[in-house]
This record gives C-alpha cells, structure tokens and sequence, in this order.
C-alpha cells in the first residue's frame, strides 16, 4: 500500500470517539438538508460539486468505517449489528405497523 505523509503527529485514539463525532457529523449534515434540500444552494454546489445529500452519504461511510474498525478491535461482532438492525425493524413493525414500514422502507 502506498505511504500516505500524516496530516496529525499523533494516532487517531479512542474509535468511540470518532464514532460520536461522525453520528454527530451525519445529524449536522442531515439538518443541512432539512434546511436547504437534498441539492442545497448553488453556490455551494458550484464551489465544491457536491450536494448536501452527498455529505450525509460521505459521513453515513465515515460512520461505517469506524463501526467497521470497532469490529476489528472486538467491540462487537458483525452478527450483532445485523441482530440489531432486525430488532429495530421489529419495533418500527409494532409502533407503526406492516403497511406503513413497507412504504417507509421503499417497498409499496
Ligand atoms: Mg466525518
């Protein structure tokens, strides 16, 4: 692999810091797009060719990066998050019922 030269003289430290600061990112992002659109202000777009969508997308990865390395160092197991995302589906099924989670979940 090719040596990328360190921005910072020090190691990146606690992954569930990062893991905070990148759910913090995407809510940051998340409400950009609440207030100006998936597409936000042209200028913005002009001056860097993304979108506020595409941040949210950026950060969503930073986020799975650093859930992908707290894996790696054994903070959990792959299967648990799956476990999770199946649970939290069951809950969205009780609070909201079927007909309503399949259209949400882009199904109907
Ligand atoms: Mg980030």
């Amino acid at each position: 692999m090719t040596q990328i030269p360190p921005k910072y003289d020090h190691d990146p430290g606690d992954p569930l810091d990062i893991l905070a600061e990148e759910a913090s990112e995407i809510i940051k992002e998340v409400m950009k797009i609440k207030r100006f659109g998936l597409k936000g202000m042209p200028e913005w777009f002009a001056a860097t060719g993304k979108t506020p969508r595409d941040y949210v997308v950026q950060e969503i990865g930073d986020l799975l990066y650093i859930v992908q390395i707290l894996a790696a160092r054994g903070f959990h197991e792959e299967y648990e998050i799956d476990e999770a995302i199946d649970r939290k589906r069951v809950r969205m099924l009780e609070l909201y019922g079927t007909a309503r989670v399949e259209k949400f979940e882009g199904k109907t």
